[in-house]
């Protein structure tokens, strides 16, 4: 049998050996950590729970292209409850609210009732997102692979892509800031600048907004933890080898192969490898999986223009009920603060106080993200030995904030936990601790970057670097692909009807 040596065990990593085992191979899984999950995390501190990652999952829904593989990699069963809070998002903006609804024609009701004088604008919003709506991110197959099961066929997608493609090409040139910008009303305004990343380009904003109003974009009861535990699940049933605390320090390539890989204990001799680590981090110079590192132009690409999401990410344990609040608001601040010099006017607090284990009784899991790249301060702070002290007065400046819109909290914060870049950088191996890819306007390649690179036999890469915005589908999805180029490499049935 073929041995397979997989580098991580988060979504991808997982993803890849689910597949590699169900077509054949023999799978080890090398995980630098003591767990598995990478960024699809989430962690108890003095009985909270906090979800460190999936706050909504493209897949969930049970007609989605997507949803198929996270049904076949184990992550979602008939047996899982997607939540869909209905509305998605909250602005406030001094009692003013503005909703963000899952159904359109509502959505579209609401904020025109809300701001009179945003009515043309919200009603071509509506427009868009309907006709984004109408696109499902496609399921596909590559090219000769001989398989159990064949992905849907694309031509389904191909008529309704074309009114989509059309406003592509005016959405593409600006970013969700920008449009977020035109609408006279703030509380439209922080809905629209809370639901990508502001520095993404208005296609990418459609693109996610159009999947809660698809019925999609849920979150799955237990959260990220579950779903990791499902996978290994899977993964172990069915053969698969997992180990833990085992930092591969070089992937073994000879004579243009990959033959295995090289740990502190020793060596992995392997047919083939998969590289699931954040391609940015694998291959980089100091660190990295390869000696030399790997040169070809796609790697060359993606170091010249990175464009790195990462975050500061505050998790607060509330001695209050707060299940009266919304799950997910944005809300303006009286009082803005700066961050590594950057002005925050605006914050957004996720609470967990519906969801059963979050807590203990009477009391609430708080969450808020920052995004926005710090790793350059936090990194200095460390090194001029001022970053728990940073921290600290960080987290103290954001609870400030929150307790003045929140009233209740105050002085009820029994626990206190802040996540910093180098705090991803350090538990996930990620580069710069970021976790996805910002998609700017203008210049944006969409297209995903090879998972099998040329020069390197055997080899082949997945994870949410290799297809530009990343995150969980994209995960998921470029582990399936590597283990169908795989496949197709030592002329193996692609397994993907089994579960
Ligand atoms: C705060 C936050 C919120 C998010 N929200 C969402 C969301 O709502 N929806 C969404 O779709 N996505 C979201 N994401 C993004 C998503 O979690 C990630 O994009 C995804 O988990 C990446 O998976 P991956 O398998 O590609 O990489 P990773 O999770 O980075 O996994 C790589 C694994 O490789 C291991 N590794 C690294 N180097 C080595 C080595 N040398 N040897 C052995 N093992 C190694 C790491 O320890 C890690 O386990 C969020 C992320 C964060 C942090």
């Amino acid at each position: 049998m073929n041995k397979v040596v997989v580098i991580g065990a988060g979504i991808a990593g997982l993803s890849a050996g689910i597949y590699a085992l169900k077509s054949g191979f023999e799978v080890t899984i090398c995980e630098a950590c003591g767990s598995p999950g990478g960024n699809c995390t989430g962690w108890r501190r003095g009985g909270y729970f906090f979800e460190g990652s999936m706050h909504w999952l493209n897949g969930s829904a049970p007609d989605s292209p997507i949803n198929r593989v996270w049904r076949e990699t184990g992550a979602l069963s008939d047996t899982s409850r997607i939540i869909n809070h209905d509305p998605f998002l909250t602005s406030d903006c001094g009692g003013r609210q503005a909703y963000l609804y899952r159904d359109v024609d509502r959505l579209e009701q609401h904020l025109c009732g809300l701001s009179p004088e945003d009515i043309p604008l919200v009603k071509g919003m509506c427009a868009d997102i309907r006709r984004f709506a109408a696109v499902d991110i496609p399921l596909t197959d590559i090219f000769g692979l001989k398989v159990r099961k064949k992905a849907p066929s694309l031509l389904k997608t191909g008529t309704r892509i074309l009114p989509v493609a059309l406003r592509m090409g005016a959405l593409g040139k600006i970013s969700a800031g920008e449009y977020a910008g035109r609408f006279r009303s703030q509380a439209i305004r922080l809905l629209i600048l809370n639901m990508v990343n502001p520095g993404y380009d208005a296609v990418s904003l459609f693109f996610t907004i159009s999947r809660f109003l698809s019925k999609d974009g849920g979150y799955v009861e237990g959260g990220t933890v579950n779903m990791v535990r499902n996978m290994v699940k899977r993964f172990t049933d069915s053969g698969g080898v997992i180990r833990y605390n085992a930092r591969v320090k070089r992937v073994i390539v000879d004579r243009g192969r990959a033959g295995g890989v090289v740990l502190a204990e020793g060596t992995i001799p392997a047919d083939a490898v998969i590289v699931t680590a954040d391609t940015l981090a694998a291959n980089a110079v100091s660190g990295g999986l390869f000696s030399p590192p790997l040169r070809m132009p796609w790697l060359e690409k993606m170091y010249k223009n990175p464009q790195l999401i990462m975050n500061t990410f505050f998790c607060l344990g509330v001695e209050a009920d707060l299940a009266g609040l919304p799950p997910y608001i944005v809300f303006p601040l009286e009082k803005p603060f700066k961050f590594h010099g950057r002005e925050l006017n605006y914050l957004a607090c996720r609470n967990y106080a519906g969801y059963s284990g979050y807590a203990p009784e009477g009391c609430s899991a708080l969450t808020v993200s920052i995004s926005s790249d710090s790793y350059g301060y936090w990194k200095l702070a460390r090194e001029r030995g001022y970053y728990e002290q940073g921290k600290r007065e960080l987290f103290g400046t954001v609870l400030e904030r929150l307790e003045a819109q929140f009233p209740a909290i105050r002085n009820r914060t029994a626990v206190r936990d802040i996540a910093t870049p180098l705090t991803y950088e350090k538990y996930c191996g990620t580069y710069r601790g970021s976790w996805m890819t910002k998609t700017p306007p203008g210049n944006h390649r969409r297209f995903p970057y090879p998972c099998k690179p040329g020069g390197v036999k055997n080899l082949y890469f997945a994870g949410q670097r290799i297809q530009p915005p990343g995150g969980l589908p994209v995960a998921v999805t470029t582990g399936r692909r590597a283990a169908q180029y795989l496949c197709r490499d030592f002329g193996m049935v692609f397994g993907s009807d089994i579960y």
